[in-house]
């Protein structure tokens, strides 16, 4: 964790220190400037404490990795697979756990297989509509998408609306 270096360097007395220079030219170092690296060490510890909200998140109930939370920035960075139903899930899966989860699926020969299929939120009346892939480099390798299904017919928007009609 990045936090205890951080806050030892918010604890020292930061009046102490001279602002560095690039090496081998004059230009300061801005984030060493009197004032301005205790600011940076604040929005650091800050960042510790309160992450950015992941780009992604596994849901994969086995989840291989150390985290679930996946960032575009990560470097070990290896991409990942969104999933959309028609009642607006978002399933994440970091490729390996996509690859296990898979597995138990052996109806659905590819990603394509999966358009159609029952929701993968265990209590989702919806299908699955959009399967998109994701590349180490961020792109979308693959995309797959079901635009036939609309969401009105899925059975929880038809109860919701049969509660709307006037009596
Ligand atoms: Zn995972
Ligand atoms: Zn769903």
């Amino acid at each position: 964790m990045a936090l205890k270096p951080l806050m030892r360097g918010l604890q020292a007395d930061l009046s102490l220190i001279t602002a560095r220079h690039w090496p081998g030219t004059r230009e300061a170092i801005i984030e060493t400037q009197p004032g301005n690296l205790k600011m940076y060490l604040e929005s650091l510890v800050e960042n510790c404490k309160h992450p950015p909200a992941a780009d992604a998140v596994c849901r994969y109930a086995d989840c291989l990795q150390v985290t679930m939370e996946i960032y575009f920035s990560d470097l070990d960075f290896e991409g990942f697979l969104r999933i959309g139903c028609i009642d607006a899930c978002k399933l994440e899966y970091h490729p390996g756990c996509w690859k296990e989860l898979r597995a138990e699926h052996r109806q659905q020969h590819s990603e394509k297989d999966f358009l159609g299929a029952g929701c993968l939120t265990p209590d989702c009346a919806g299908v699955i509509s959009s399967v998109v892939m994701y590349g180490s480099d961020g792109a979308v390798r693959r995309e797959y998408r079901d635009t036939t299904r609309q969401r009105s017919a899925s059975p929880h928007c038809m109860r919701r609306s049969l509660k709307m009609q006037p009596r």
